[in-house]
């Protein structure tokens, strides 16, 4: 394949890419462990220690949808707002909520805080023998429970500029549509996101690579293409992604389980919003469920 290059760099001389993700990438259950112990406390203070009302934590990012590389793991967690009635409050005070976040975890968090992000503030966290984790710590409030999923899509279609902060708010729907997914996909994501780190370069903002969350969803759509097998060759599924990103400027793909019909034909399809990298309607694309994405006709479908 014309890619085949890159793959042995990347993989190196491993013929079972079964072998090379259990022995390089998978997180046996006591590096699990101690990684998710560290991110407990750190959920912990944020439920403790710093003077916000917060009605729950939850774990995004690839450790909490079980994606994780073992030491690339990125972690979002989301702060759900217990005194925030809509995503449009939430940006109201979104400048003070990153300040006050950032004071505290600089202060008393134990982590290396970063520059804020306009949706979060960055912090690194170190771990068991020298890992460490990049973590987003992104404010939210629960619009899907107070609100409904009709009333939500109503807001977003009708207020543009206030996408990008409802990503945050809807990180359970994007959980819960990559867990369902077999271990041998698990695997195939984790392969992935490996090869994109190990050959790409580390900055996207210029949209001129795709990011992690959008490459895992070519491969969702690969594998649901194929009939969802629970069980595929690594090597194939791989090759098949990578031929799908030939033509990934032409690609558009939508998923209906969390998106209204209408609603994405009149806004997500009318352009290519897939590669602008982070900011604006990107970040939307990075967090929200599974939405948007990718372009046009889906080249030709070779199966795994
Ligand atoms: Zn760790």
């Amino acid at each position: 394949m014309a890619t085949g290059g890159g793959l042995l760099k990347t993989f190196g001389p491993y013929e079972n890419l079964d072998i090379f993700d259990a022995q390089n990438l998978q997180m046996n259950d006591s590096y699990r462990a101690s990684c998710n112990a560290v991110i407990d406390r750190l959920v912990k203070f944020l439920q403790n220690n710093v003077p916000i009302k917060v009605k729950e934590v939850v774990k995004g990012g690839s450790l909490g949808k079980g994606t994780a590389v073992r030491d690339k793991s990125d972690i979002d967690l989301v702060v759900f707002l217990s005194n925030y009635p809509t995503v449009r409050s939430v940006r109201a005070d979104m400048h003070q909520l990153l300040a006050t976040l950032e004071i505290y975890l600089r202060r008393y968090g134990g982590c290396n805080v970063l520059v804020p992000t306009p949706f979060s503030v960055q912090v690194n966290v170190s771990c068991h023998a020298s890992h460490e984790h990049s973590v987003d710590i992104l404010p939210a409030c629960d619009v899907l429970g107070m609100h409904g999923q009709s009333a939500v899509y109503d807001e977003m279609f009708r207020s543009e500029d206030l996408r990008p902060y409802y990503s945050a708010s809807l990180v359970k729907l994007q959980l819960n549509f990559v867990k369902v997914l077999p271990a041998k996909m698990t695997s195939l994501i984790r392969l992935v996101k490996y090869w994109r780190k190990s050959e790409l370069p580390s900055d996207s903002g210029n949209g001129r690579w795709p990011t992690s969350y959008i490459l895992e969803l070519i491969v969702i759509r690969k594998w649901e293409d194929a009939g969802r097998p629970e069980r595929f060759d690594l090597k194939r599924g791989l090759h098949s992604f990578l031929q799908a990103l030939v033509n990934y400027r032409d690609l558009k793909v939508v998923w209906y389980q969390n998106y209204n019909r209408l609603y994405t034909q009149h806004s997500h399809l009318r352009g290519n919003t897939l590669w602008r990298g982070r900011g604006g309607e990107a970040k939307n694309t990075n967090l929200a469920p599974a939405p948007n994405t990718l372009a046009t006709p889906l080249f030709v479908i070779q199966h795994y």
